[in-house]
């Protein structure tokens, strides 16, 4: 005789299933990655994006324990995230391509050199007409706790804000649990940018775990393709967000 009771086994497949449906339904419109694509792939080909990898030469920007130096992390990033536009048919300009800052090296005076270099970075962007300004950093903070990647966009402008918020989800959903979300930060370069820019903190190199992922190629090439996917995204027709 057939029996209409189901097996534990079953009860749990179905529960599972219910589950990954509804938080499937539960992102709203927000395209799954291959769609999402997929669909905007075209629309984002014969761009300009500007790569800006912080600091460089003799300014290291933050240092880790192990002395990994936030310069070389964001070069090596940029690189990823250059290779991932030109793959999608972006023209990529990335403002440095070594270990060097783009002062004059007859500038000795630390704070006005400072000040050149990251003035000559939005120079480039505006000399190239860029469509988006992504510069790349890492977080530092006395305390080794905190961790988690994290995107900034200049106070009072709605696409900037659009950008980092979308590039900060595919942050979070590509490098995994990170409560971090996009703020608006009073950055220089954001500031004079002239187009949508952003600045991503990719993690925390006072954070020995997320200092030591930081500084691995396979890291370095999902935080390059998490932040390619929020440039998709923000680009996307149907971007929720
Ligand atoms: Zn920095």
């Amino acid at each position: 005789m057939r029996t209409w009771f189901f097996s534990a086994k079953q009860v749990i497949w179905c529960l599972l299933t219910c589950l990954a449906v509804g938080i499937y339904l539960g992102t709203g419109s927000e395209l799954p990655l291959p769609v999402l694509r997929e669909a905007t792939l075209p629309a984002i080909s014969g761009l300009t994006i500007v790569i800006d990898p912080g600091h460089g030469g003799d300014d290291p920007g933050a240092v880790s324990v192990k002395g990994d130096l936030e310069k070389d992390i964001t070069l090596a990033i940029a690189e990823e995230l250059e290779y991932l536009l030109r793959k999608a048919a972006v023209f990529a300009v990335v403002v440095r391509r070594g270990d060097y800052d783009l002062a004059d090296s007859s500038e000795t005076n630390l704070l006005k050199r400072k000040r050149q270099d990251l003035d000559r970075r939005v120079a480039l962007a505006k000399e190239a007409q860029a469509d988006l300004f992504i510069s790349i950093h890492a977080n530092f903070f006395p305390s080794p706790i905190w961790y988690g990647a994290q995107t900034f966009y200049y106070p009072g402008r709605p696409e900037d804000e659009r950008l980092a918020k979308a590039i900060q989800a595919e942050l979070v959903r590509h490098l995994g649990p990170n409560k971090r979300q996009a703020l608006p930060g009073d950055f220089r370069v954001l500031r004079e940018a002239g187009m949508p820019a952003v600045l991503i903190e990719v993690g925390f190199l006072s954070n020995p775990k997320e200092a030591a992922l930081l500084s691995e190629r396979g890291y370095q090439k999902r935080v390059a393709a998490a932040i390619f996917d929020g440039i998709l995204r923000y680009y996307s027709a149907a971007n929720s967000l």
